[in-house]
C-alpha cells in the first residue's frame, strides 16, 4: 500500500488535483478509510485531455512492434507482482485474495493478447469491380479515447480497454470508479515502467464523474468512449456522445438466465451455478440472475445448491479460507436486502442465508431462494450480490420466452446433455454470450459483450481491437 500512487497521472507525471481536493478510499471489509486519492475536477480532466491530444499523433506513428512490446512488458510486470496487486484489489474492493489473484491473471492476459494483436492490424488492396479503380484500405487509430470503468473488476476492466487502445495506437484518459481507484493508479505506474510514452495514458480519479466527463464527451476532441458500467449511466453517456458524434463501446448491465433442463447433469449444473452466481460475490455483469429450473429437478437442484452455498465461508477477503468477501458498500448491500425482502414477501422460500450479519463491513450471506414469484423485483433488477433466485418451468418454448423477456441480453447459461437442444436453445437466446454446461464465459481471447440494453460492441478476442480502429479507403485509378 505504501508505494501505491494516490495522485492523478497526467502527461506521465503524478500530480495533485488543481484545487488540492482528495477523496477517501474505503475498505469494504471494515468500513475504515484505507487512504485518500486525488479528487479531480473538470480543470484536471481538461489537462489530461490536452496531454492525450498532444501525444496522439506521435503515438499513432510508433511501430506496432514497439506498442506490442510495451504491452508484453506490462503483462510480465503484472504477473510478477500478482500478490501485491491482489492485496491492493482486495483491500479496496473486498473480493477474496484467491479471486483477486485470478483477476490479476485475467487482467494481465488482455495485455498479452493485445500485444499479439498490435502487430496483426491488417488492411487491404483490391481492384474494384469496374476494373478501372483500385481500393487501398488502411486502418488507423480512432484518436484520443475516454475509458470509464466500474469497481467490480478494478484491474481487468482497465486492461480490457487499455490493451486494445495501446495496440491500436490511441491515446487515452482513464476514469476509474471512485470506490476502486488504487488498482488503476497501480496499473498506470506499471505501464510507465514498461515504457509507455508520457501522455498516452492519463488517469483521472474523481468523485464527480458527471462534471468531469460530460465536457470531454461534448467537447469534440475525445473521439471514442469505451464505457463499462450500469445501463442507466451508459444511456446517459450515449446521449452526451451524440453531440460530437463520439464513437462508443458500451459494456452494460446484465440479467443472465441460468436454465437447467430435466436432462441436465445436475453435478455440472450445480458446479456451474456456483461459478455463475458466486464469482465476485455475485457482483458481476455476467452473474446468473434468474435460475429457471425444470420442475422435475428443481427441488433436487435447490437442495444441492443450498448445501454448497451454505458451506461457503464469509469474511474479510484477506483472511485465509474465506470464500465470500463483503459487498462493495452499504448501498450495494441495502439493495440486495430489499430485493430479498421483496421476493420473500411474494412467497419465496429461503433455503439458506437471507439474513444480514451484525457488525462492521458490508457482508451478506450466500442465499438461495426457491419458488420465486416471476413478479419479484429481482427478476428485472441486477441483484449484484450472492443471491440465487430459483423459478420453475415446464417446457422449452416457455423457458426461452421467459429468459428473453428482459431488456438485457449479455449472457445466458444452458445446462442440458442433449446436443440438439443445447444448440437450439443457445441460438434462440437473445444474448451476446452463452455458457453451455459451464458457468464461466469470460476469456480475453473471446469477444465479450451483449445485445439489447446490455451494450454495443465487443471487448477482447480478434474483434476487440476493431473498436479502436477506423478504416481509411484510398481510391486509386488504374492507369
Ligand atoms: P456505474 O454505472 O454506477 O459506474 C460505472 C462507471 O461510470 C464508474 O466509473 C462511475 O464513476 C462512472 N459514472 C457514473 N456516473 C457517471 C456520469 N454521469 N458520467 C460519467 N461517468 C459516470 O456502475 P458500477 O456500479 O460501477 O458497476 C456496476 C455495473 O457495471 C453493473 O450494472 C454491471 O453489470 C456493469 N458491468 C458491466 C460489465 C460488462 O462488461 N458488460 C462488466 C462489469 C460491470
Amino acid at each position: 500500500m505504501t508505494d501505491t500512487p494516490t495522485q492523478l497521472f497526467i502527461g506521465g507525471a503524478w500530480v495533485d488535483a488543481a484545487d488540492g481536493a482528495t477523496m477517501p478510499v474505503d475498505d469494504p471489509a471494515t468500513g475504515e478509510i484505507l487512504c485518500h486519492v486525488a479528487d479531480a475536477g473538470p480543470k484536471d480532466a481538461k489537462l489530461a485531455e490536452e496531454a492525450a491530444v498532444q501525444a496522439q499523433e506521435a503515438w499513432a506513428r510508433t511501430a506496432p512492434r514497439v506498442r506490442s512490446e510495451i504491452l508484453r512488458r506490462a503483462y510480465e510486470i503484472i504477473i510478477e507482482r500478482t500478490d501485491e496487486l491482489a492485496h491492493l484489489m482486495t483491500s479496496e474492493m473486498g473480493k477474496p485474495l484467491a479471486e483477486a489473484r485470478g483477476e490479476v491473471a485475467y487482467a494481465a492476459e488482455f495485455f498479452r493478447w493485445f500485444s499479439e494483436e498490435a502487430v496483426r492490424i491488417d488492411g487491404g488492396l483490391a481492384t474494384l469491380p469496374d476494373g478501372r479503380n483500385r481500393m487501398l484500405l488502411s486502418r488507423r487509430p480512432v484518436g484520443p479515447c475516454l475509458l470509464i470503468t466500474p469497481w467490480n473488476f478494478p484491474l481487468a476492466m482497465g486492461t480490457r480497454k487499455i490493451g486494445p487502445a495501446v495496440a491500436a495506437g490511441c491515446t487515452m484518459l482513464l476514469k476509474p470508479a471512485p470506490q476502486t481507484p488504487l488498482s488503476s493508479l497501480a496499473l498506470a505506474a506499471i505501464l510507465k515502467e514498461a515504457g509507455l510514452p508520457d501522455g498516452v495514458l492519463n488517469v483521472v480519479t474523481t468523485s464527480r464523474a458527471g462534471e468531469v466527463c460530460e465536457p470531454l464527451l461534448r467537447g469534440g476532441r475525445i473521439r471514442k468512449l469505451s464505457f463499462t458500467g450500469s445501463t442507466a449511466v451508459g444511456q446517459l453517456l450515449l446521449a452526451q456522445s451524440a453531440e460530437a458524434v463520439v464513437r462508443t463501446s458500451m459494456e452494460l448491465g446484465g440479467n443472465a438466465p441460468f436454465v437447467v433442463f430435466e436432462d441436465a447433469d445436475l453435478d455440472k449444473a450445480v458446479d456451474g451455478a456456483m461459478v455463475a452466481k458466486m464469482r465476485n460475490m455475485g457482483e458481476a455483469c455476467t452473474a446468473a440472475n434468474r435460475f429457471f429450473v425444470h420442475r422435475s429437478v428443481a427441488e433436487e437442484f435447490g437442495r444441492r445448491l443450498a448445501e454448497r452455498m451454505g458451506a461457503l465461508v464469509v469474511g474479510p477477503g484477506t483472511r485465509d479460507g474465506v470464500d465470500v468477501g463483503p459487498l462493495i458498500d452499504r448501498r450495494g448491500r441495502a439493495k440486495v436486502e430489499e430485493l430479498v425482502a421483496d421476493a420473500v414477501e411474494r412467497g419465496a422460500q429461503v433455503l439458506v442465508g437471507g439474513r444480514t450479519p451484525e457488525g462492521a463491513g458490508c457482508f451478506y450471506p450466500p442465499t438461495v431462494l426457491a419458488g420465486v414469484d416471476p413478479g419479484s423485483r429481482l427478476m428485472d433488477t441486477e441483484i449484484f450480490g450472492p443471491v440465487a433466485a430459483i423459478l420453475t418451468f415446464d417446457d422449452e418454448d416457455e423457458v426461452i420466452r421467459r429468459a428473453n423477456d428482459t431488456p438485457w441480453g449479455l449472457v445466458g447459461y444452458v445446462f442440458t446433455e442433449g446436443l440438439d437442444r443445447a444448440l437450439r436453445v443457445s441460438e434462440r437466446l437473445e444474448v451476446g454470450m452463452v455458457g453451455l454446461n459451464t458457468g464461466l464465459v469470460s476469456n480475453p481471447a473471446a469477444p465479450f459483450g451483449g445485445v439489447k440494453q446490455s451494450g454495443l460492441g465487443r471487448e477482447g478476442g480478434r474483434v476487440g481491437i476493431d473498436e479502436f480502429l477506423e478504416y481509411q479507403y484510398l481510391a486509386v485509378p488504374v492507369r
